[in-house]
């Protein structure tokens, strides 16, 4: 498909996942394909995300349960006090990237991908330039391009990271060692994980949000119980509505929590050790964007549906963007979908993506899940469009799956359009919601409605079953 006229059909900056799905994708639809990393191929999500933190949850988590002496009890079984070595918890991770950073780069290769090792700019319309670690520069011609440069940890200022005491997500999942008192900054999905990683492991936590409450960013339902099962019932202490304004390494590490309206100074506080997990920021910096007069908003690279770049409202031609420095729900798989939905548009296949059917999930034990609309945006859409806006839950405590394993506090709300039944949205607490929500999310991504649904037969005894109520109960509701 090259003409002579360019050194590759598409050059894609950034080697995580969204680079990476793009990346095979244009090579199976037939296209010259080079990748631009300067980093470990992979990006976040292998090296210092998904990858390395699902393994210390697996890990965590065994231990958690089996020091559970009270639920094991009840099932009837004893154990002896849980030994366990982290050096081999942190292998574990580590030992998984290497595999799967590994499998990738070989995925790539065997597609017939370029791979580029540099830093990549835009260097005009269809140029890209690449710096090499050595300081050599080159430019290629190419026909399209995506940007696919991720994110990196957002340390608010004042938070000063020495790597050791005081650091981020990035030295986190390495699981270096083991403090006795962690501060975690932000209640997020990543500050809630971890903290369930250093408390399994006998860490005792310190929570600090800067927003009125903990866990600002779920449902409010969701939080209610979530929080009973993940906070108070462990060694989790929690400050909310205060800054951590001044953090200092050292033994200890000193905190200054300062009042947002008095901006006083409320609390000083010294522990072992601070996880700064206080949300992440684009790398667009140094992309060169101003060549093409793209204008960033707070870092992330404007585009539309179809991942083409923005420039005010006219597209930039031949220049697309994907995953996290487009700020678009930064998760890995938003970032392959959109990496995917990128190169149909470039091969002439008009394909939009749809967010609201894009599932998110905290791997904490148990798990947090959501899909689609808020309750709070989905009354704010139903007063707008004027249809009824229906909400049921549906809970773990009447299903016999869960009650077997004796982890029954759980729920699920679904909400739903009680006109057409079209599902709106869902937020799952309990025991799998990772994987329960993806029912509802294909659910919403082929517009089903709640009536269809609810004829739809589930195995027994499973948790798909609590989904099931779910959609039996909405279907009540539908006139
Ligand atoms: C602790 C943690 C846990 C997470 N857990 C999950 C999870 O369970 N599920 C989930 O879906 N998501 C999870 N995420 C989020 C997920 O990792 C990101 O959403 C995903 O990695 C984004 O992919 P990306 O391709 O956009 O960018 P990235 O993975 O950040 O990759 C971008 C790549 O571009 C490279 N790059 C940047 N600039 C240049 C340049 N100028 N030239 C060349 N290369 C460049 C970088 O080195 C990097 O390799 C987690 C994140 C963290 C931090």
């Amino acid at each position: 498909m090259t003409t002579s006229k360019f050194d590759f059909d598409l050059i894609i900056i950034g080697a995580g996942y969204g680079g990476f799905d793009a990346a095979k994708h244009a090579s199976e639809k037939g296209l010259k394909v080079a990748i631009v990393e300067s980093r470990d191929m992979g990006g976040t999500c292998v090296n210092k995300g998904c990858v390395p933190s699902k393994a210390l949850l697996a890990a965590s988590g065994k231990v958690r349960e089996i020091a559970n002496h009270e639920h094991l009890s009840k099932l009837g079984i004893h154990t002896s006090p849980v030994r366990f070595e982290r050096s081999k918890i942190a292998d574990h991770a580590n030992n998984l990237v290497l595999n799967i950073r590994e499998n990738l780069t070989k995925t790539l290769t065997r597609s017939g991908v370029e791979i580029i090792r540099g830093v990549g700019r835009i260097e005009g319309h269809q140029r890209v330039g690449v710096r090499d670690k050595n300081g050599i520069d080159k430019i290629f011609k190419c026909e399209n391009t995506i940007i696919a440069t991720g994110s990196s940890p957002f340390v608010p200022k004042g938070i000063e990271i020495d790597h050791k005491t005081v650091f981020t997500s990035d030295e986190a999942v390495k699981l270096d060692w083991l403090p006795r008192w962690i501060a975690i900054i932000g209640s997020g999905y990543i500050g809630l994980e971890f903290a369930d990683v250093y408390t399994a492991l006998g860490c005792e936590v310190t929570m600090i949000e800067a927003l009125k409450n903990i866990m600002p960013t779920f449902d409010p339902d969701i939080t209610k119980i979530a929080k009973k099962n993940l906070i108070q019932s462990r060694d989790i202490e929690t400050k909310s509505n205060v800054f951590a304004t001044k953090v200092t390494p050292g033994c200890p590490v000193n905190i200054e929590l300062t009042d947002p309206q008095s901006r006083k100074i409320v609390e000083k506080l010294e522990v072992d050790a601070v996880l700064v997990a206080t949300g992440r920021s684009p790398n667009s910096d140094g992309l060169n964007l101003e060549k093409l007069k793209v204008e960033t908003m707070k870092g992330f690279i404007p585009i539309d549906n179809k991942m083409r770049v923005k420039s005010g409202n006219e597209i930039v031609p031949n220049l697309w963007a994907v995953g996290d420095v487009t700020g678009k729900l930064m998760l890995a798989h938003t970032a392959a979908a959109q990496g995917t939905i990128a190169v149909e548009n470039i091969c002439g296949h008009e394909k939009e993506l749809n967010y609201l059917s894009i599932p998110a999930a905290t791997f904490t034990h148990p798990e947090i899940s959501s899909v689609g609309l808020s309750e709070n945006d989905a009354k704010e859409l139903a007063a707008k469009e004027k249809f009824n806006l229906g909400v049921v839950k549906s809970y773990f405590k009447a299903n016999s799956k869960a009650l077997a394993e004796l982890e029954s506090d759980g729920m699920l709300k679904l909400i739903f359009n009680k006109d057409n039944g079209h599902v709106l949205g869902a937020h799952i607490f309990g025991l799998h919601a990772a994987d329960l929500i993806q029912e509802i999310a294909n659910a919403i991504s082929r517009e089903q409605d709640v009536s269809t649904l609810s004829m739809e037969v589930h195995t027994h005894p499973t948790l798909s079953e609590v989904v099931e109520v779910a959609y039996k109960q909405a279907a009540q509701q539908i006139s």
